[in-house]
């Protein structure tokens, strides 16, 4: 076993590893940049080296500065968490190549289900479901535009190496696709220095759901059951919750079986996520797959009894993995609400600045996952992220219903953040009744801006009356 991580990350999911890190004896060390000096998840470190700067192109993305942190501490483990460096595979090499194990899959694995053209392909090969779509990296446009119709409009250009919903256009006739893989293709050499893009079909109403996997360096993958992400604004999640409400659990056990193969075949070890879209008729087409820890992985976490961040520990220092496909139980419900600080009424502004109050939540199944307390100042430089409330409960109806208690109790101020959205969210009727889409929650501010503009226009005319 390791005798001293290091941490090449920050926030919740360094105090995360380092919780995990702890219980298997091992000693961790944090690299932090000048804006993060003094904060509160360093000091639960038992080292922590400055790297640079608050912007995190001269501190957290530096694998120079990083390596020489772990060399100078005598570090044997890098753990990358989320984010940052995590799904880098040249990061992962050059750890690698320096002497240090990477915490997650080798930069082989990660290179291969990284790239959504060369995931697709494997995918396919092993029948986890996939959309339908042109097969490779489109060289030619007319190639691409006799695919489109066969499968129909609309279709969706995508880059190969995208993310955070960059280098994506949605076309809904052959001049839309043109023009969409044109800018695509501009986008994607822009943000990821790749400008190959593919094609495939665009669901209109969908559902998020994705596979937990983990694999070990012998070959074995199992997978952790699902979660469902679908409350999102701009692409980004707001709730998680395992089970996904309402899944058949045929086509269910099919689908999380298909996502532990895919990531078997690629020899993978570590923690994967496989994502998918499912549609009305529950059928699946997958996404892509993260090859990192998820922000979301508490609440699968709390219905299987499994701690995965150690558990990618002992498999990444070549432990076989801790259980067997038919050990892992589903027990109850969990659901996540991302607390970020942001200003919902002012549309998601970042809040920085000093947390003055912060009550913390309790009762049974609750979990709190935070870097923040009292005292604490956010800095401007990072995402806005300041914690996770997870609430576990036997079923989904008691689990809305401490989350709804959770979330009155929880105060944060003068910061602006979430909570007040999720209180709502938590009374909308289609997250209560599991009938949401990936849209519902953008349906529901617009709602509000509408009746906002209304409200505005009627007052103004009564002042004038
Ligand atoms: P990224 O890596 O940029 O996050 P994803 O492939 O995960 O890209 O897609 C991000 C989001 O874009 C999805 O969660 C979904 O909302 C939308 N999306 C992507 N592909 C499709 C598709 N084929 N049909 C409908 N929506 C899609």
């Amino acid at each position: 076993m390791f005798k001293r991580i290091l941490i090449a990350n920050r926030g919740e999911i360094a105090l995360r590893v380092i919780r995990a890190a702890k219980t298997l004896g091992i000693e961790t060390v944090c690299v932090y940049s000048t804006a993060d000096a003094g904060a509160p998840w360093i000091e639960h470190a038992d080292q922590s080296v400055c790297i640079g700067p608050g912007p995190s192109p001269q501190s957290y993305l530096r694998i120079d500065r990083i390596i020489a942190a772990a060399e100078v501490t005598h570090a044997d483990a890098i753990h990358p968490g989320y984010g940052f460096l995590s799904e880098n595979a040249h990061f992962a090499e050059v750890c690698r190549d320096s002497g240090f194990e990477f915490i997650g899959p080798s930069p082989e694995a990660m290179a291969l289900l990284g790239d959504k053209v060369s995931c697709k392909k494997m995918a396919r090969k092993v029948g986890t479901p996939v959309f339908p779509g042109t097969e490779e990296a489109i060289e030619d446009i007319e190639e691409a535009v006799k695919v489109a119709d066969e499968i129909g409009y609309p279709v969706i250009v995508k880059a190969a190496a995208g993310g955070g919903g960059r280098g994506m256009r949605v076309a809904r006739d052959v001049d839309q696709l043109r023009t969409g893989i044109e800018s695509a293709r501009q986008e994607a050499l822009a943000a990821f220095g790749n400008g190959s893009v593919y094609i495939e079909k665009f669901l209109e109403h969908a559902r998020h759901f994705e596979v937990q996997t983990i694999g070990d360096k012998h070959g074995n993958a199992v997978h952790l059951y699902e979660r469902d992400c679908s409350s999102q604004r701009r692409h980004q999640k707001l709730i998680e919750e395992a089970p996904s409400p309402g899944v058949d659990p045929v086509k269910r056990r099919q689908v999380c079986e298909s996502a532990a193969e895919l990531i078997r075949s690629a020899k993978y070890s570590g923690a994967a996520t496989v994502e998918f879209l499912m549609d009305a008729k529950q059928n699946f087409y997958m996404l892509e797959v993260n090859t990192r820890v998820q922000v979301e992985h508490p609440v699968t976490e709390m219905i299987t009894g499994i701690d995965i961040v150690r558990e990618m520990i002992c498999v990444s220092a070549g432990q076989p993995l801790s259980m067997k496909q038919e050990d892992i139980k589903v027990n109850g419900h969990a659901i996540e609400c991302r607390i970020n600080a942001e200003d919902p009424d002012r549309g998601f502004m970042p809040q920085a600045g000093l947390i003055e109050t912060f009550v913390a939540p309790g009762g049974p199944g609750v979990r709190l996952d935070t870097h923040a307390r009292p005292g604490y100042r956010i800095p401007p430089n990072y995402d806005s992220m300041i914690g996770k409330l997870i609430v576990h409960g036997p079923d989904r109806k008691t689990a809305i219903a401490r989350l709804k208690v959770a979330l009155d109790e929880f105060k944060i101020g003068p910061v602006r953040t979430t909570i007040p959205l999720h209180r709502r969210l938590m009374e909308n009727a289609d997250f209560a009744n599991g009938t949401f889409d990936i849209h519902y929650v953008e349906r529901l501010l617009k709602a509000d801006e509408t009746a906002k503009s209304e409200a505005a226009a009627r007052s103004a005319k009564d002042t004038k009356a």
